[in-house]
């Protein structure tokens, strides 16, 4: 439920509402728009016949169901995008922000020249995955620590934040003390324990749909986190499983659209994990600057060849250069036609 304030409300009357509802069972979840705020009363959906008698307390203009199942990531309840602020990057602000770097962690050279080149062509936020979720047992597994230091270490040296992907509760403290975004992969979308704990961190999150889950799974993901108290979430589409095997998954891009209907959390693309693929990575992230994503998330290495890690889909660095060249010359014409990025 929304309970919607008068605009002539006066903050006692908002702290006896807050109070109203968690005396009743809910967690209250304040958002303070310019013009009105808006509390939500989030909880067990069988007690809800009892919240409508909010309507009666002082300073109360209405009380509104949230029709959805997600209910602080829905549109119903932020009307504003809700921007991601990572340093002094903004993600869902208007700007199309480009993250890249190696799949893998794996050595000081590969990440200080991964990071020379990203840095030089433009992006704003370096990745490296340090605990690596693999098909095979045998397969690189991530450099863990070692792999957080270096990171860590190349972003600070580069001046820009990093994002990494943490698999395990276990590992959330560990992985936030080193990284600026913590990475929720596909695998783990539906890893309940793991959300609601990095729901708990002051870390934002980035959040990657499911390889088999809908839209409105990966919109329920997010609610775990909100409900914990992070607002600070970035939704990735990175390709869905789907009966087409020339690409790794199937970039759906529509979810771009759907999503900024339906929430107003920012949307990032992954071309990468979608297609599998580097040469098909610029067609890709034309079309997420076209269909008004808030950015991507790409894969760079110096040397695909010998990367240990999703060599095949990883951008050379000159195609790396060519791509953000693309992406500006697309942003440019976005804005100027219809007047800003969406
Ligand atoms: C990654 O970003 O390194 C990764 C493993 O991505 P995904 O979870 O989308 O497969
Ligand atoms: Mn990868």
């Amino acid at each position: 439920m929304i309970i919607l304030l008068k605009k002539n409300a006066t903050q006692e009357q908002i702290d006896q509402v807050t109070e109203w509802i968690s005396s009743a069972g809910f967690k209250p979840h304040l958002s303070q728009g310019v013009e009105r705020t808006l509390i939500g009363a989030i909880g067990d959906d069988r007690g809800k016949i009892h919240l409508k008698s909010a309507a009666f307390l002082p300073g109360v203009e209405t009380v509104i169901p949230i029709l959805k199942p997600y209910k602080l990531a829905s549109r119903e309840f932020r009307e504003d995008d809700t921007v991601v602020r990572v340093g002094d990057v903004r993600i869902g602000g208007g700007e199309f922000i480009v993250m890249a770097g190696p799949c893998s962690v794996e050595s000081d050279e590969q990440m200080m020249e991964c990071g020379y080149v990203v840095k030089k062509a433009g992006a704003r936020i370096l990745r490296g995955g340090a605990y690596k979720p693999r098909t095979s047992p045998y397969s690189f597994q991530g450099m863990e620590e070692e792999g957080l230091k270096l990171l860590k270490r190349v972003g600070e040296k580069m001046g820009m934040p990093v994002v990494t992907e943490v698999m395990n509760t276990t590992d959330v403290d560990l992985v936030e003390t080193y990284s600026d975004i913590l990475q929720i992969g596909t695998r783990n979308m539906q890893n309940f324990a793991l959300l609601k704990k990095v729901g708990r961190s002051r870390r934002p999150v980035l959040l990657k749909r499911g390889m088999m889950t809908t839209i409105e799974e990966l919109l329920m993901s997010a609610e775990y986190i909100l409900s914990e108290g992070n607002e600070q979430i970035i939704l990735c589409e990175r390709g869905i499983r789907t009966f087409e095997t020339a690409t790794r998954n199937t970039l759906d891009i529509s979810a771009v659209p759907v999503l900024k209907e339906l929430t107003h959390l920012p949307v990032i693309i992954d071309p990468s994990h979608a297609s599998g693929h580097a040469r098909y990575v610029i067609p890709l992230t034309r079309a997420a600057v076209a269909v008004g994503a808030d950015g991507v998330i790409v894969e760079v290495h110096p040397e695909p060849e010998k990367a240990l890690s999703d060599g095949p889909q990883s951008l050379r660095p000159e195609q790396f250069y060519r791509l953000m060249d693309e992406v500006n010359l697309l942003a440019d014409v976005m804005r100027r036609g219809i007047g800003g990025l969406p």
